[in-house]
């Protein structure tokens, strides 16, 4: 029998949805690695590693793999509702943030909605709106010359929402691009948002800010409350492979979002490490003051190479090569060295680097220059 053509079986908004580009494929990379000297930079992940105290959790966690995990994550979102000074009703769990980004697309989107997010921002807001059905409208980034160049443009995002709109995408800081604004900016552009229009804040990266003007949007929650603030454990608390975020709403929107919540979601291991990642403080401001030295001195070294880059408040920076960067990209490839690809972010000229430790930057630089030369 013939197979049917299941892209035509296919939900409208998935017959032209591309799966989630995870970059260059790194188990085949690693396996052609003999010698283990890979320098993984395309990812973000957090080179530094996660606290001792989140991998003693996991361990002690072991005794219980035959049992499913509590269905609720009680410990863990009453540990972040101290650490967040919220009520635990605003909190929801998710098999990392992008369950969650999903889960508000399919929850609150759909065929004749808009989503409204940024032309060069996270892509899984593309796929969330596109698998819901929704129409994603891009609001233009900040021009050439503005100092947060191809960031966010709270004006224009404004100037996208219309009467279809339901949901805004917008990461703070930023990624690809790194770039952030203040809280201050995000205060105004909610105050001019109508109360329907859902508005997402993604802070994944917010641990690694250290700009003082930059803080969580979570203190806004009380007065908007179609704020939405998504946070994960994969960056700054280095634990992605455990797939944990979570989110922090009005009660009555986590009510909703429960709802469709798979049960058991987030796994019983990493219930027990994120909680005790959370309770970690001096390893979490380690990895932040580690993270920004490095960012800085990435950046020094970039810019003393004639090469763009986007100011950061992240663990990346995004550079511009002014050429096509594929033949960079290969370059560093063949040298060990694990760039992102920008191709499918609309920035071919572009790659966006990891900011790893002194010697795995120090080997990207080194590799870089062999390259460019
Ligand atoms: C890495 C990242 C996330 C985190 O995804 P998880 O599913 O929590 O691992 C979310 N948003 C942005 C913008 C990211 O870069």
């Amino acid at each position: 029998m013939e197979a049917p053509d299941f892209v035509a079986l296919a939900q409208p908004g998935i017959r032209a949805l591309r799966a989630y580009d995870p970059g260059l494929d790194l188990v085949a990379l690693r396996r052609a690695d003999a010698a283990g000297v890979l320098v993984e930079l395309g990812s973000n992940e957090n080179s530094h590693g996660p606290s001792p105290a989140a991998r003693a959790a996991i361990l002690d966690s072991l005794h219980a793999l035959h049992r499913y995990p509590d269905p609720l994550g009680g410990d863990l979102k009453r540990a972040l509702a101290a650490r967040h000074g919220v009520d635990v009703a605003r909190i929801a769990l998710g098999n990392g943030s992008h369950e969650l980004l999903m889960m508000l697309a399919q929850v609150f989107a759909g065929p004749g909605l808009d989503v409204v997010a940024s032309r060069y921002g996270f892509a899984v807001y593309a796929l969330a709106a596109q698998a819901a059905g929704a129409t994603l409208q891009l609001a233009a980034p900040l021009p050439a010359g503005d100092p947060m160049a191809r960031g966010h443009d709270l004006q224009a995002l404004r100037a996208a929402i219309g009467p279809a709109s339901r949901l805004v995408y917008l990461a703070n800081p930023n990624n690809p691009t790194g770039t952030w604004f203040p809280t201050a900016a995000l205060e105004a552009f909610l105050a001019s948002v109508p109360p329907g229009v859902i508005v997402v804040v993604d802070e994944a990266y917010l641990e690694y800010a250290t700009d003082p003007a930059l803080v969580s949007a979570v203190s806004l929650l009380d007065r908007f409350p179609n704020l939405v603030v998504t946070r994960t454990f994969s960056k700054g608390y280095a634990l992605a492979a455990l797939r944990v975020g979570y989110l922090l709403a009005a009660p009555g929107l986590v009510a909703v979002l429960e709802r469709v919540r798979e049960s058991f979601n987030v796994n019983g291991p990493g219930l027990a490490a994120c909680e005790a990642a959370l309770a970690d403080a001096d390893h979490l401001a380690w990895v932040r003051a580690k993270n920004a030295a490095e960012r800085e001195a990435l950046q020094d070294a970039l810019r003393a190479r004639a090469l763009a880059v986007s100011p950061s408040q992240t663990n990346f920076l995004l550079v511009d090569f002014g050429r096509d960067a594929a033949a960079i990209e290969a370059g560093l490839v063949a040298r060990g060295v694990v760039p992102r690809p920008m191709g499918g972010y609309g920035l071919p000229t572009c790659l966006r680097i990891t900011v790893g430790t002194r010697d795995e930057n120090r080997r990207f630089l080194q590799a870089l220059d062999e390259v460019l030369a």
